[in-house]
């Protein structure tokens, strides 16, 4: 007999049906053994009784098992209305145990006692704890997100193309992750903290529309919503102006919001474009929160923020730093490389996205002329020779023909977050880390067998 899902037994009644997946739960009522089997599509009960008591005794909670039995209706006051199969239960006539299992270091049946064991064990046995259906529905509202995303781009004429783990820095401001190069003593591969540099250099390449569901890695002493490897919705177009990307994301949103999550509903549409200073000045915060009511679970506000300054003045650094990134435009470009404006009071071509006072999308038009991209520098007291150190490649490309661009990058995480009703983004993670980036299941970071270390030319300082 050929197995079948669990969700797909109400259209078998009075048919013997074959089974596999997980005892969720196991109890004995008299001459009776109920179990509920767990698979990927669904939880169904299954009766043993008579010669499949003594078998059925033996078995425990996630165990991995094969049933054969028939498919019952189950009369009025036996059904569970509230499952999907709660109309029907199996009569189990075989069982095999394919794998026994210990008891889980927490409930995997109980939802509200896996919400309230520790996170750290949570995470410690993730696998276990993604068999629970609550963490399966939120990864699978993640892949019908990333699935609507590459279709509806597709359908925009935009190109996937995926770029480099193994790269050179790449300016977000954040600390960099490095990767030794073994066949380079004394060299390093860094991580990136974005696209950001091939992206643009797609441009160069005339890809003029690209996007990327992407990876991006960022060494920072990490916050309660920060991960050290984090997904970014990542794109980028030629010969394009602020509104026309805009426009674009809020019609991905709009029809992702309709198509993924049809019970949230939108505060405004189209999307209220707010300047900085607006916001500043009347919300205190350039992540306004522009909901109507802050409890209402399903409200989404979104507000495109505009307008940012070009540069903040870093105490920590005791310099000028950029709001957004060195690669973004002021907004006056001529302006700006004549001198005009004074570089704190220059405005840039940055937006930002925010939503419940999240923010979960940022971008810019780009510099696309190497003079004016001299005088950021400059500014930034980058001199020449670091300048042509780490963004050499850039100007020489740019020196072969650079049509205008910009894009923007989406907080993937925060955003299915927000839409899952979860407050905290590593509950729509297939694998988080922690607060302080350790993976507790793999236990990860470790250290290293003295030869590979060798190998990549390391040796650890004593304390
Ligand atoms: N690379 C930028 C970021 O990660 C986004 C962008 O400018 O497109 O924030």
């Amino acid at each position: 007999m050929k197995r079948i899902l669990i969700k797909d037994t109400i259209n078998k009644i009075n048919e013997p049906v074959l089974l596999k997946g997980w005892v969720h739960n196991h109890r004995r009522l008299g001459k009776m053994v109920f179990v509920d089997l767990r698979d990927r599509s669904g939880i169904i009960q299954v009766l043993f009784m008579d010669r499949m008591l003594e078998k059925a005794n033996q078995i425990r909670p996630e165990w991995v098992v094969e049933i054969t039995g028939k498919v019952v209706e189950r009369g009025g006051k036996n059904k569970n209305e509230s499952s999907p199969t709660g109309g029907v239960e199996i009569h189990a006539t075989e069982l095999k145990v394919l794998s026994e299992a210990l008891t889980p270091p927490f409930p995997v049946n109980d939802e509200t006692k896996a919400q309230e064991t520790s996170e750290d064990l949570r995470m410690k046995y993730r696998y276990l704890d993604l068999r629970r259906p609550s963490m399966r529905q939120n990864l699978a509202l993640r892949a019908k997100v990333n699935q609507f995303i590459r279709n509806f781009l597709t359908s925009e004429d935009f190109l996937e193309v995926e770029t480099p783990f193994l790269t050179k820095g790449t300016p977000e401001g954040a600390r960099e992750y490095i990767v030794p190069a073994r066949n380079f003593p004394g060299k390093f591969y860094v991580l990136p903290q974005s696209p950001q540099q091939f992206k643009q250099l797609l441009m160069v390449a005339g890809i003029e529309r690209y996007f990327q569901i992407a990876k991006c890695f960022r060494d920072e002493d990490q916050r309660a919503d920060r991960q050290p490897e984090f997904t970014q919705l990542d794109l980028e177009i030629s010969f394009t102006e602020r509104e026309e990307i805009l426009a674009l994301i809020e019609k991905m949103i709009i029809s992702l919001v309709k198509e993924v999550c049809p019970e949230k509903h939108i505060t405004r549409t189209p999307f209220p474009r707010i300047t900085y200073k607006e916001a500043m000045e009347t919300h205190k915060t350039d992540k306004p929160d522009i909901r109507k009511d802050k409890n209402d679970k399903n409200e989404l506000g979104f507000a495109f923020i505009i307008d940012f300054p070009l540069f903040e003045y870093s105490e920590a650094e005791k310099k000028l730093v950029p709001s957004h990134h060195l690669f973004t435009s002021p907004q006056d470009p001529e302006g700006f490389l004549k001198g005009e404006v004074e570089p704190e009071q220059a405005i840039s071509k940055q937006y930002d996205l925010a939503l419940n006072g999240f923010e979960v999308a940022g971008g810019s038009i780009r510099i696309h002329d190497w003079k004016l991209q001299e005088k950021i520098f400059e500014i930034l007291k980058i001199g020449k020779t670091e300048a042509e150190k780490r963004f050499g490649h850039m100007h020489k490309a740019f020196s072969y023909g650079v049509p205008p661009h910009g894009g923007i990058a989406l907080g993937l995480d925060r955003l299915i977050a927000i839409l899952a009703g979860e407050s905290n983004i590593r509950e729509i993670m297939a694998f988080p880390k922690t607060n302080d980036a350790k993976d507790l299941m793999m236990d990860a970071p470790t250290e290293l067998p003295k030869a590979q270390l060798d190998e990549a030319h390391i040796q650890i300082k004593k304390k």
